[in-house]
């Protein structure tokens, strides 16, 4: 395939000894200027791909970031000139003729500091900051991703099929956006969280397999892993089981590791949502740390120790933690208190002349069979902090996991999380309600188009919170990086899952008719996935934020630093969608004509 290079003949990173005595032409952007004091000027001009070193004549008026197009003759240098942190640091383009092709301002920040720069400045010149290595390499990244899961994906017979954006609510849990429809008044569409219906409506279509790198829209409180429009990898298949869905984006994710990385992901392990929570307090387990929370119940049934009796008795072994200070210790009870526990036990394991010695609040009341207990079910050695909680199990294993994740961010036990290791893990059979509100209806974990598990339905309604799910997650080192479920392809138990989530059958219709109405004609049984995409990025980029690897995102109070949007709105505009009748505001809040909000960019 040939390159078409423009206006240049190489790009500058891409200069090697097969160009050597070739006169050349490269374009790009001053990345740094050196005067030897003689009549020479070493000009560093950078593209995409790297840099090379052009020798010009002194007396240019160039500055850094002017845009120039150099034409030289490729040379080697002198060994005492050689810079081997640059590919083509051996090189340099010599007798240099130079084209200005545009000018710059000094820029507001230095591109590649090794002092980080403040992010509110680098998403107000996010048109600088992206010129910046760490950004190149982050979007090329990404772009490497999406290529190779588009690949994958057609490899595997599934159909990329564009979805609506200008859509009705989709309830996936979050807020959504509204757009205002002119010639509708009154009426908005929504911008939808995810394209779930959609592809599922795409199913009933016979479309068979589907994907999408698709766009999804929620309001929701930004975070490190959160931005109102994120990016996923959307799929959707008919006439396929949980398990095949699992193999699908396994493969999906083993094909992309071998071609970012050069070798297989370590095996992906499955567990249910119940033993994730028995094992790590948390249905998203970082793998990388190997603390795993050991359930005692069953060695304490006969204590006299109020603080080991309980419904259930969970333990946390911190090996060598036992010199936490107390200050700390503390800290952790007040976690798990916090998170709505009655407390948290804590036992250093120190030594005397008997042998292991358990110092705790409660030692005195410590039984001989108790202390056997401990030591017999936990092994720990002489330096380990013993961590109980005996609430319930499921929120004693929730606070386990929190002051377990608050050690490790304070860095009070002895784990190193490696940050180049790849740890994914499948949690199935998640709970089909996450709980139940003041008016007695159950709340959606994933969302209502789940297919309940088959034993369970005759629970829907009396039981909802028994029922188990078809839903399952992928989880890599910590992150949720996707969910997905085998979905409802039924009218009749789609009903039913609305009327347990509190929703009349009118209600429903109103809703999702057209949903429940296609469920009428011939609806395959079909289930999917949703991946998302910036989050995967991300990790595989070694980035602490989703920012990192996105274009143009939103700050963390919601503002796109650069453009100042949200901005204001004429009246006039407001009058014409309907938003507002007559001089004053409509509901919601009144907004100034042509005020940006000014005072929040400056957060
Ligand atoms: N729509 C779901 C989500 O965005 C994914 C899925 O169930 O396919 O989380």
């Amino acid at each position: 395939m040939t390159v078409a290079y423009g206006l240049r003949d190489v790009y500058c990173g891409e200069i090697n000894d097969g160009h050597v005595g070739a006169v050349v032409s490269v374009c790009g952007w001053v990345a740094r200027i050196r005067d030897h004091g003689e009549h020479l000027v070493f000009v560093d001009l950078r593209d995409h791909t790297g840099q090379v070193q052009c020798v010009v004549e002194k007396d240019l008026n160039i500055r850094p970031e002017f845009v120039l197009k150099m034409t030289g003759t490729v040379s080697n240098r002198p060994n005492e000139n050689f810079n081997e942190k640059l590919a083509t640091g051996r090189l340099e383009l010599k007798d240099c003729k130079i084209e200005v092709l545009n000018s710059s301002e000094p820029l507001p920040f230095p591109l590649n500091s090794k002092v980080g720069v403040d992010e509110s400045l680098r998403l107000k010149y996010r048109f600088l900051d992206i010129r910046s290595d760490r950004m190149q390499k982050n979007l090329r990244l990404r772009h490497k991703i999406v290529q190779t899961i588009r690949n994958s994906m057609s490899s595997l017979d599934f159909l990329e099929v564009d979805t609506p954006l200008l859509w009705m609510p989709t309830p996936e849990g979050a807020r959504e956006f509204l757009v205002p429809s002119r010639l509708q008044k009154g009426h908005f569409y929504s911008l939808p969280q995810s394209p779930q219906i959609a592809k599922q409506l795409l199913m009933v279509a016979g479309i068979d397999r589907y994907f999408q790198i698709a766009k999804c829209l929620r309001d929701e409180d930004l975070r490190a892993d959160r931005q109102f429009e994120f990016t996923q990898l959307d799929l959707e298949a008919s006439f396929v089981t949980q398990n095949e869905i699992i193999q699908i984006v396994t493969s999906v994710i083993r094909e992309l590791f071998m071609n970012i990385f050069g070798h297989e992901p370590e095996p992906i392990e499955t567990i249910t949502w119940e033993e994730a929570m028995s094992l790590y307090g948390t249905d998203k387990p970082d793998l990388r740390v190997p603390l795993r929370i050991r359930d005692l119940t069953q060695y304490f049934k006969d204590t006299k120790v109020n603080a080991l009796k309980g419904v259930s008795v969970q333990a946390l072994l911190l090996k060598k933690a036992a010199s936490i200070s107390r200050a700390k210790l503390d800290e952790f009870v007040a976690i798990a208190k916090r998170n709505g526990g009655k407390g948290l036990l804590w036992i250093r394991v120190t030594e005397d002349q008997n042998g292991l010695n358990l110092d705790s609040p409660i030692s005195k009341f410590l039984e001989d069979s108790d202390k056997s207990a401990l030591i017999n079910s936990l092994n720990p050695e002489v330096g380990d902090l013993i961590l109980i909680v005996s609430d319930e199990k499921l929120l004693s294993c929730q606070i386990l996991h929190a002051v377990k994740s608050f050690a490790i961010s304070q860095a009070l036990v002895d784990i190193l999380v490696p940050e180049d290791q790849y740890r994914f893990i499948w949690v199935t059979d998640f709970p089909m309600f996450e709980s139940v509100d003041e008016q007695g209806n159950a709340v959606a974990a994933h969302h209502p188009f789940t297919m309940p598990n088959e034993e369970d339905l005759d629970l829907l309604l009396s039981e909802p919170l028994k029922v188990r799910s078809s839903a399952y997650d992928l989880v890599l080192n910590g992150w949720e990086l996707g969910s997905g479920s085998v979905r409802i392809h039924q009218r009749d138990i789609q009903e039913r899952v609305f009327t347990a989530l509190g929703m009349s059958l009118d209600e429903a219709y109103d809703r999702f008719g057209f949903m429940l109405n296609a469920f009428r004609f011939g609806a395959p049984p079909h289930a999917g996935f949703g991946l998302g995409l910036d989050r995967l990025v991300a990790i595989f980029a070694n980035e602490p934020s989703i920012r990192e690897v996105i274009a143009f995102p939103k700050s963390q109070s919601g503002i796109d630093l650069m453009t100042s949007s949200p901005t204001a709105v004429d009246k006039k505009i407001l009058k014409e969608l309907g938003i507002i009748s007559g001089e004053k505001a409509g509901g919601g809040t009144k907004v100034k004509d042509g005020e940006t909000l000014k005072s929040e960019v400056s957060n």
